[in-house]
């Protein structure tokens, strides 16, 4: 019997997390190659032009995969035109030619829907070890979460980046390797400790950025033309909310998350709009009132949830004037005007701390 090699869409360094779920469904697992502008460009070739970017960049992720032997491809999602991809994308590879098993899990429930999906196509698996797994895959995406949040709080600050880059990157390889949620624990532990003994000489008043929009482009740096990196060279302290352990829990709780976003969101949303559309404006509106010094909001080009939230996002920025840059990704968006934009928008963060000190 054909061995099923399983691969997912890449998303930042939660590779990890992903490898751990797909153990569950395959004998091995096959990660795409890191994304380049090549798996945009194959991405971008075979899908309709009018989708959103996340379409492609994960059309692109697939066919690589498929070219290093993965024949079972598995994406996750729900909560607008995600949960669609997945028709689109079989028909698509099947036009290609590619011979694959596709597998879409619509977990607009969040785990439950994922335990739920697992245990109905694979019975022969126990709930108890389905479930160990995904807490497995949970731990080590919260270890993730934790740890990046640290580092985009303070990369820009350390004296010495290329230390940091390779504690990183040490970091994700011992994770990788952990095999039980304790041993993530220890290695979350142990990094945490080696990272809090670099040298961080912050100023006591750093600028403060807040980075919110759509799910994918702000996760995955490629797509967001690494923004993160580029603020960590001006010397920012960036703030992301949106992780992965807290999009599963999003799910998980939905209507008591949405009621808790729109009451944030007060008075600029009265209703949920989609996606991480709500969380958009509940989360600059916290920004605003945490005394923030400027907020990025991201989106793929066409992405409805995030074109709602963008009038109330309008309106926080006159009501409290605070600064709000906006970037729209698609397939053809040119790094340089990305670069130029974020320059200008620091300089602007800058003086008007000056101007305010
Ligand atoms: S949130 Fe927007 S960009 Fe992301 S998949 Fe949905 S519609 Fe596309």
């Amino acid at each position: 019997m054909t061995p099923r090699r399983v691969c997912f869409p890449l998303l930042g360094s939660y590779y990890v997390a992903e490898k751990v779920v797909g153990s569950l469904v395959g004998d091995e697992v096959i990660l795409p190659p890191p994304i380049t502008k090549r798996t945009l460009e194959i991405g971008a070739k075979h899908s309709p032009e009018a989708v959103c970017v996340p379409f492609k960049y994960m059309l692109g992720n697939f066919i690589e995969a498929v070219e290093l032997g993965a024949n079972v491809l598995v994406q996750m999602g729900g909560g607008c035109r995600l949960g669609c991809y997945g028709e689109v994308h079989r028909a698509i590879l099947r036009r290609l030619g590619y011979d694959c098993e596709y597998i879409q899990v619509i977990n607009d429930h969040g785990i439950l829907s994922l335990i739920r999906f697992i245990k109905a196509r694979y019975p022969q698996l126990s709930y108890l070890h389905i479930c160990t797994v995904l807490y497995l895959a949970y731990e080590k995406a919260r270890a993730i979460d934790i740890i990046e949040d640290y580092l985009r709080k303070n990369v820009g600050f350390v004296t010495r980046t290329d230390a940091l880059e390779r504690l990183h990157q040490r970091f994700l390889a011992d994770l990788d390797r952990a095999a039980t949620t304790k041993e993530v624990h220890q290695v979350k532990q142990d990094y945490e400790a080696d990272f809090y003994r670099l040298d961080v000489q912050k100023p006591d008043k750093p600028l403060r950025v807040g980075f919110v929009g759509e799910f994918y482009v702000v996760m995955e740096p490629f797509s967001n033309f690494f923004i993160e990196k580029q603020l960590a060279r001006y010397g920012v302290e960036l703030h992301r909310p949106l992780t992965i352990a807290g999009t599963v829990q999003h799910y998980t709780f939905y209507n008591r998350h949405i009621r808790h976003l729109l009451r944030q969101a007060s008075p600029y949303l009265t209703h949920a709009i989609g996606a991480h559309g709500t969380e958009s404006v509940a989360q600059a509106v916290h920004f605003v009132q945490q005394g923030f010094d400027g907020l990025i909001h991201v989106k793929p080009f066409g992405c409805m949830p995030e074109i709602n939230a963008m009038p109330a996002l309008h309106r926080v920025s006159e009501d409290y004037h605070f600064p709000i840059l906006y970037f729209s990704f698609d397939s053809l968006t040119s790094e340089t005007g990305i670069k130029t934009r974020l320059e200008a928008f620091y300089d602007m963060l800058m003086m008007r701390k000056v101007h305010h000190a």
